[in-house]
């Protein structure tokens, strides 16, 4: 297929016909038509270079222009294009074993096509878990304010960002969120830890207060990504992991972004110890290759379903899910990541990148840096001491500085909290040091334009 004419064709076509997400068309700030990528960069169609430092949509860990990928997808796909996971097939069952591998416990995976998907199915397995284990009365699901966790209704429901609600409302019932441990804004007076406690006690007066035999699960990333990385001590998950145990409520773990080494270990409530129900991932699961998404489903949980009869199993149909060219591809893309040491790679590369982007603490823009792996946040503030988020004009600016110069980064947060400011770091787990080094010269010279009132835009 060829896909080179005219850029100002194109860019009419795209005008005329193609819904964007997120943005809308903007002439004076048209979409890249991204052509090619190789590594951590991509090629637009004028043949402009860009380091991702967001991986695409936080999705493309081992990097671009993997043929290796391309080729397990094709194989599969001239051996067997489809077939549903009613029955089973060869790369189905073999990812599934990888998976609780990776998991270093026993579960069973139930595959969707997005992490939305995943979330969606592990939301009905998690309810008619509780009603076959006789708790007929638990429906609620709790999350976190500023927590992202999809875009379909129960995904939706469960995400705690206002600015994705506001126009859809009302979405599905019993849903509940609470206070996520955001340590740079507690309150005056109150040390990081009492402050994380107070917030894990937060989730457990919801609980009690909604009535405990009325809740069925808790969802929660190990740390907040998408809501301006929002990384939590170890005593709050503990607490969580302890309050949902005595409640009878259960822990599903979303690593839609934590998973497939982001965090420098496998998966990212490994950091933490925890030992969740079920788990959801997705995008890092083919580093974005294909689409193909998972909810892994501790045993003892899985052996609830058909204990009923017919009744008993989960009603629960994709037609897409488990495709066996994802399938191959995500094998296939675990065994590069061990291959070549990624999720060490991960960890190593995030502790460099954290060490020289905290000199920017310094700077009066920047209110607070947290990392959890090669994951990066910098929250930008108007004025330190009354911690105002910067202006949506600044952030902005600062971001189109950086892709005028070759990097793309992101923004993160909530648009109608007004916590839209944290820059978000997500470079693919295979950048080289090199990579590396030009993220960090390149926004540090960003940063420092400001200072010396370069105008931002
Ligand atoms: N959970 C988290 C933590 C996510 O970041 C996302 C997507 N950004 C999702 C779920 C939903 O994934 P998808 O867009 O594939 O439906």
């Amino acid at each position: 297929m060829d896909f080179t004419p005219e850029r100002s064709d194109l860019l009419d076509k795209d005008r005329r016909h193609l819904w964007h997400s997120m943005l809308p068309y903007n002439a004076a700030s048209p979409p890249m038509i991204v052509t090619e990528g190789a590594g951590s960069w991509i090629t637009d169609i004028d043949g402009n270079r860009y380091l991702d430092g967001m991986s695409g949509l936080w999705c493309v860990n081992a990097g671009y222009g993997r043929k290796e990928l391309a080729e397990a997808a094709y194989a599969q796909l001239l051996a067997l294009p489809y077939y549903p996971l009613s029955q089973s097939h060869v790369p189905g069952i073999r990812l599934a074993e990888k998976l609780s591998e990776w998991l270093e416990d026993e579960y069973v995976v139930f595959f969707s096509n997005s992490g939305s998907e995943a979330n969606e199915a592990a939301f009905k397995i998690a309810r008619q878990y509780q009603q076959q284990h006789g708790e007929p009365g638990r429906h609620k699901l709790v999350s976190r304010y500023r927590a992202y966790h999809g875009g379909s209704a129960g995904a939706l429901s469960a995400t705690g960002q206002a600015q994705r609600k506001l126009k859809y409302e009302p979405l599905g019932g019993g849903f509940l969120h609470v206070r996520p441990p955001d340590s740079y804004r507690r309150p005056d007076g109150m040390t990081e830890e009492q402050f994380n406690l107070l917030c894990a006690q937060d989730l457990e007066d919801a609980i009690i207060w909604e009535a405990a035999e009325s809740v069925a699960a808790v969802i929660m990333e190990p740390v907040i990504t998408g809501g301006g990385i929002l990384v939590p001590q170890q005593r709050y998950l503990d607490r969580v992991q302890e309050i949902c145990a005595r409640h009878g409520v259960l822990l599903i773990i979303d690593e839609v972004i934590c998973g497939f080494g982001r965090s420098g270990r496998k998966f990212g409530h490994h950091n933490f110890g925890l030992k969740p129900d079920i788990v959801t991932m997705a995008k890092g699961l083919t580093s974005g290759y294909l689409p193909l998404s998972a909810t892994a489903v501790r045993r003892s949980i899985y052996e609830r379903f058909g204990s009923q009869g017919d009744y008993g199993h989960f009603r629960h149909v994709n037609t897409f899910g488990g495709n066996p060219a994802a399938c191959a591809l995500a094998l296939k893309n675990l065994e590069i990541i061990e291959r070549e040491g990624l999720v060490e790679r991960a960890r190593i590369l995030g502790e460099r990148l954290h060490a020289e982007m905290r000199t920017l603490l310094a700077h009066p823009l920047v209110g607070d840096i947290r990392s959890f792996g090669f994951l990066l946040g910098i929250e930008l503030v108007a004025d330190k001491a009354t911690k105002q988020p910067a202006s949506a004009e600044t952030v902005k600016g600062i971001i189109g500085q950086c892709k005028s110069r070759g990097l793309i980064i992101g923004r993160n947060g909530d648009t109608v909290a007004g916590f839209n400011n944290v820059l978000t770091f997500c470079p693919p787990l295979s950048s080289t040091d090199e990579d590396v080094t030009f993220i960090c010269e390149t926004f540090k010279e960003v940063m420092n334009n400001q200072l010396e009132g370069t105008p931002v835009a």
